[in-house]
């Protein structure tokens, strides 16, 4: 199938008389009529329902369509895209061990990782997005369990040379994670690149109508974990009646042991209704993405005429930094987010943001409606100077969520924002 009719119809088929659509399963628990039974369902997870801070029917539903859609073998929603990555890293990462991301990635997750897990014992070994292919090889130091890129980075829209990334954390025996956020499975498939886990931040364009946060994480199936250097994969786990998970499940080894291990103590697994509402956004997904595109692609190239304008990164633009490595990788587009930096810097974006009426002021991004953020006073915020460098921010920059109202009427607003300045 292609990704117009899986958004509709993968992961859930309903039987004679069945809802047409998933239903809200609003249940913590599930009943079983015997002892037997529920011992039974505790030896093997994968064969029934235990208690819905492992799994529920309305997610189990939106985690196939997704998984499908990124064509791994299976998929884990989360609470939060935060709670994505820290369970991908943490699966494979315990204190003493380090992993190799790229600079250029979302803030939340270089807080994530360059504190909260150095806190924890790991250490992240940032390296440039760009960097060639010896360098991202040499990066890997013998306690080095993964890599970790951002296919369109938020905010400076960096495109990661995924197969070259991919290539690299291989000839050292480790998996690739991928945070496929902007791009979605329907402009981009990491896996078929070579990443071997891609993870979401699903409150983004997944959802689309900014109404629940959440995340997904999900494993390719690919990935050789018997190679030595993976042994919470392929030794017993003692705190489950001593499972290794690429013998019992050698299906999805990954996220398995994410789930029975990580979601068990942690608890980050989304509500039902959250998943319901999710599901409805996925549903339009691959009729949506291509319209932000082509809104996107127009709101650019008229910004870029500007002379208020210093530079705009938008990587479907000809003459971005990114272009050529945006069509390979993601030649239908490149999501509907633009970063604009207003000359003047910080005082003249702010001028420019308070100006727009259409576009919103918020503290979000790959919504259905246009809006926009000013990274150095919002999300970004505690990042250092040279962090924000580093992750190609600078004061006057500012994050255009073009959304899917009528282009003329977005770009009437833009114009509206640059008279201000
Ligand atoms: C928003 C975002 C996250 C974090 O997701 P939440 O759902 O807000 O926790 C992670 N990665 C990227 C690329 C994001 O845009």
């Amino acid at each position: 199938m292609k990704n117009e009719t899986k958004c509709l119809h993968s992961g859930y088929t309903p039987k004679n008389g069945e809802p047409r659509v998933v239903p809200i399963y609003q249940s913590t628990t599930y009943v079983y009529d015997s002892t037997d039974a529920v011992a039974h369902v505790f030896d093997d997870p994968t064969a029934g329902l235990i208690y819905s801070r492992f799994a529920n029917p309305t997610t189990d539903a939106v985690e196939k369509k997704i998984a499908d859609l990124e064509g791994g073998v299976a998929a884990m929603c989360t609470s939060s895209g935060q709670a994505a990555s820290l369970c991908s890293i943490l699966n494979i990462c315990q204190a003493g061990d380090s992993f190799v991301a790229s600079s250029s990635i979302y803030g939340g997750t270089v807080n994530l990782f360059a504190v909260t897990l150095k806190k924890l014992g790991i250490e992240c070994i940032f390296v440039d997005c760009d960097a060639d292919y010896e360098t991202l090889v040499k990066a890997a130091k013998p306690n080095t369990k993964c890599y970790f890129g951002e296919t369109i980075a938020n905010p400076a829209l960096t495109v990661l040379d995924i197969e070259t990334w991919a290539k690299a954390a291989h000839e050292n025996g480790l998996p690739l994670i991928v945070d496929n956020t902007f791009a979605t499975p329907v402009l981009c498939r990491p896996m078929e690149w070579g990443a071997d886990i891609v993870v979401h931040s699903t409150s983004k364009y997944m959802d689309g109508h900014a109404v629940q946060v959440g995340g997904v994480v999900v494993e390719s199936g690919k990935f050789n974990w018997e190679n030595g250097k993976f042994p919470c994969l392929t030794e017993p786990d003692e705190s489950y009646h001593g499972t290794v998970y690429t013998r019992d499940y050698p299906a999805a080894p990954f996220l398995t042991k994410a789930r029975m291990q990580l979601m068990r103590d942690f608890g980050c697994f989304p509500a039902a209704h959250s998943s319901f509402l999710l599901n409805l956004g996925l549903e339009t997904l691959a009729v949506r993405m291509p319209q932000y595109c082509k809104n996107a692609i127009k709101v650019a190239q008229f910004i870029a005429k500007s002379d208020k304008v210093a530079s705009v990164a938008y990587p479907g633009l000809e003459g971005d930094k990114y272009y050529e490595r945006a069509q390979k990788y993601l030649p239908d587009g490149t999501s509907g987010v633009i970063a604009i930096s207003i000359k003047g810097g910080r005082d003249n974006a702010v001028k420019f943001m308070d100006a727009l009426e259409l576009a919103s002021n918020e503290v979000h991004v790959a919504d259905i409606r246009t809006c926009v953020l000013h990274p150095a006073s919002a999300t970004h915020r505690q990042l250092t100077d040279e962090q924000l460098a580093a992750a190609g921010i600078d004061g006057g920059l500012i994050r255009l969520s073009v959304g899917l109202e009528n282009v003329d009427d977005i770009i009437a607003d833009i114009e509206k924002g640059l008279a201000a300045i």
